[in-house]
């Protein structure tokens, strides 16, 4: 394809036709440049350092750019590619038809543009004259991760993201954990559907809470949050994360049109009757899938436009992310008439919500103590709305941050939320300084216990050091209770900052202590209410051991290292009688005597494993912590094991599962590999040992055999689990 037929900026294209034409090989390099690392850290890192307009605003220069310049258009600029390369984490899925990407409109008239180039396309006359037969459907844009769901025989059996539009990774045990993915259809049908598996805002909230709490790096967005809870390489990582997902396009036998991907020839669909993306989303959610309901078809492009403008502004009321609206030309004949150039199909737009900023004033900035001590300078901001609610704090994060970008106390700034979610300061309007604007100094001493406030050599962030602070503590205390802690319901502030100034709850196996009495003592506590929370604390008794462990608050520590640790900790610690005291007494001998040993654990470094010794050595602020559960009386789950090398049946050795297990899910032949001491593996090489090869097994299955790998059927399979031979 041409640079050409995609939508471009004519003024971008003018301005670029007066480079020299080395000035303009320059320019495409920079900008190809940028373009790549970017999605590299969006695509495979999902961690990006542009916002998304930003990424738009360079990627349309380069479009521009190659218009003025066609020379410039090589096959591996990035005009003329989907996504990113692999990051070789997963196995591969080569994709049955192409994942394709779709073009952009940031404007009405490039909505009018793209419409006027369907009209000719499929020999319509030109706006306004009216265009019999051709109608748009605008569907609600979601911004997450692209997927594609294989079903066989009305059975999921394979999941793959978008990757470089051909080939994608193979995410089907993480898939396999969300809810809104159907094991089975009700129907027996063989086909491929795609959609968007994205996080809801709440739950991103969440999860930044939980991360900042444990002083991880945050996510950027949900649409970050949710490619890289997705992209886990354990799936009970994504099971603790709440995912949903939604699906746009169907791709069964007499449904889509045969082709590029989504166009092509246009194919009998008498077989389930269905002959445009309308028919196609009714069909979907028949069988199970969810659709996006804020759909509307039988659009012309004035319909169009006045859904956009309706949903610009509607859009911060749904629980999840949407960051524009595709437009999709409804039949599938016409879709197939029209086709697709390299990267997108022609009869479909994807028009963006312009970034949502507003300007505010920065009143004050007030340091908040945190649980682990750090100090975040919070801006107090002149209430004002944005994307749907109005802002009165935002966190600025730490001190360099606001240096960076010169935030002063009295500025007027441009606020947004990133993501649509979490308020942030963008940065200050400088024109409309006074020059009674104050520069912010941290504190010397911590604004809660007045103890001196520390800044490590090197490091970002200042803290108080004091273990006993109020603030800390507090926090600690209500993390441990909290939502991502042993979860005991009615534990909120109220109650907890009653118990730790009356001094009821000194250590965390406090709360196990206390009778209905003690609560029934509390300000506006009567029996009734006293009871409900004490049977509250009672159910909390028996938890997963993560959980415990991710309740702790050790710094560092998130679900993902709570998971690996408890697993870890099951292997290392023999089950029995008062397993979490002998647990405790373990991880403070390994934490004094040698603890280099916690980076045997899945996932640890240097850094997260000092951390641990030094939360659970001598002296440390977890010493006898878990010891004194034990004393209360709790009694966690233990997970399984990860199956260390030395010993199992599969021990040291490869396996890779394909196909369709009888008796295991796909994660669950998985964990079994891992108990008997080996490790599943996503795709076929020299180095499988195993290639277990269930029902409609494919191309893994004929690599195998090229290769020589041996290759077991379900009943080898569970002889080899037994230690038998195959
Ligand atoms: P896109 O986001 O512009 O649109 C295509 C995608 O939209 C499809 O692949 C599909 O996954 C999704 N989609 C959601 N709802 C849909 C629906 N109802 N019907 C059809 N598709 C639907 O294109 P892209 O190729 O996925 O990504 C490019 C975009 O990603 C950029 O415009 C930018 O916003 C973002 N990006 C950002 C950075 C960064 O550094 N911030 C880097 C790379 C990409």
């Amino acid at each position: 394809m041409t640079t050409a037929e995609l939508p471009v900026d004519p003024a971008l294209v003018e301005e670029a036709s007066h480079l020299d034409p080395e000035a303009a090989e320059r320019r495409h390099a920079e900008l190809a440049a940028a373009i790549e690392r970017a999605s590299r850290l969006y695509y495979q890192e999902d961690a990006p350092e542009l916002s998304d307009a930003e990424y738009d605003g360079l990627y349309r220069e380069l479009v521009a750019l190659e218009v003025a310049f066609p020379a410039l258009v090589t096959p591996d600029s990035p005009t003329q590619r989907v996504g990113a390369e692999l990051s070789g984490q997963f196995g591969e899925v080569r994709h049955t038809r192409p994942m394709l990407s779709l073009s952009n409109a940031f404007s009405h008239d490039e909505l009018r543009a793209f419409d006027t180039r369907v009209r000719r396309g499929l020999g319509l006359p030109p706006a306004p004259e009216p265009a019999p037969g051709l109608s748009y459907i605008a569907e609600l844009k979601i911004d997450g991760l692209a997927i594609s769901l294989r079903y066989e025989r009305g059975r999921f059996v394979r999941g793959a993201t978008r990757g470089d539009g051909t080939t994608g990774e193979d995410v089907t045990a993480n898939l396999r954990t969300i809810q809104a993915v159907p094991d089975h259809l009700p129907t027996p049908a063989t086909l491929d559907v795609r959609g968007e598996v994205f996080m809801p805002k709440k739950e991103f909230e969440r999860i930044n809470r939980e991360r900042e709490e444990a002083g991880l790096a945050l996510y950027a967005n949900p649409r970050n949050s949710g490619a890289g809870s997705l992209r886990q390489k354990d799936p009970e990582v994504t099971a603790h994360r709440l995912l949903s997902a939604w699906f746009y396009q169907l791709i069964e036998e007499g449904v889509s049109p045969e082709g590029d991907g989504q166009a092509g020839e246009s194919v009998d669909s008498a077989a389930v009757g269905v002959s445009s993306q309308g028919g196609a989303l009714g069909r979907l959610e028949k069988l199970g899938l969810p659709v996006e309901p804020h759909r509307e078809s039988g659009l012309d492009v004035d319909g169009v436009i006045a859904f956009t403008e309706r949903w610009r502004e509607e859009r911060h009321g749904l629980a999840y992310e949407t960051d524009g609206v595709v437009v999709k030309v409804d039949r599938f004949e016409q879709q197939a008439h029209l086709g697709a150039v390299s990267h997108a199909p022609r009869w479909a737009i994807a028009y963006k919500f312009p970034p949502e900023q507003v300007e505010t004033v920065v009143e004050d900035i007030v340091p908040y103590v945190g649980r682990t001590g750090t100090l975040t300078p919070v801006a107090h901001l002149r209430p004002v709305k944005v994307a749907g609610s109005t802002v009165a704090r935002a966190t600025l994060h730490n001190l360099d941050e606001v240096r960076r970008k010169d935030i002063r106390i009295g500025d007027t700034v441009v606020l947004q939320k990133a993501g649509d979610v979490i308020p942030e300061v963008v940065r200050p309007i400088t024109e409309r300084r006074t020059g009674a604007e104050r520069e912010y100094e941290m504190p010397a001493r911590c604004p809660v216990c007045d103890t001196p406030i520390v800044r490590d050599e090197g490091a970002v962030r200042h803290y108080c050091p004091n273990l006993q602070c109020p603030a800390r503590v507090g926090q600690e205390f209500g993390h441990f209770a909290g939502r991502g802690g042993m979860d005991i319901e009615g534990a909120g502030w109220a109650v907890l900052s009653q118990l730790l100034e009356r001094g009821m709850v000194r250590r965390r196996g406090d709360f196990y202590r206390l009778s209905v009495e003690d609560l029934e003592s509390l300000d506006r506590f009567a029996r009734k209410s006293a009871e409900n929370l004490h049977r509250a604390i009672q159910r909390s008794r028996r938890r997963p051991l993560e959980r415990i462990l991710a309740a702790l608050g050790i710094p560092q520590v998130g679900w993902t290292t709570a998971i690996e640790l408890a697993r870890w900790l099951a292997a290392e610690v023999p089950a029995g009688d008062d397993w979490l005291r002998r647990a405790g007494e373990h991880l403070a001998r390994v934490a004094t005597a040698n603890p280099a040993r916690f980076e045997e654990v899945e996932g640890i470094g240097p850094t997260v494993a000092a951390s641990l010794a030094a939360w659970f050595g001598d002296g440390g602020p977890g010493q006898g912590v878990l010891e004194d559960l034990a004393d209360a009386g709790i009694e966690p789950e233990l997970p399984e094991p990860r199956a260390t090398a030395a010993g199992g049946p599969l021990a040291g050795k490869t396996v890779v599962v394909t196909g369709t297990l009888e008796g295991f899910k796909r994660e669950e032949a998985e964990d079994a590999i891992r108990t008997a001491g080996g490790k599943p593996g996503g795709s076929v090489s020299r180095k499988t040992d195993y290639l277990v090869a269930g029902e409609s097994a494919g191309s893994k299955l004929a690599k195998a055999e090229e290769l020589g790998v041996p290759i077991l059927d379900e009943a080898a399979f569970r002889r080899v689990l037994a230690g038998e031979e195959p």
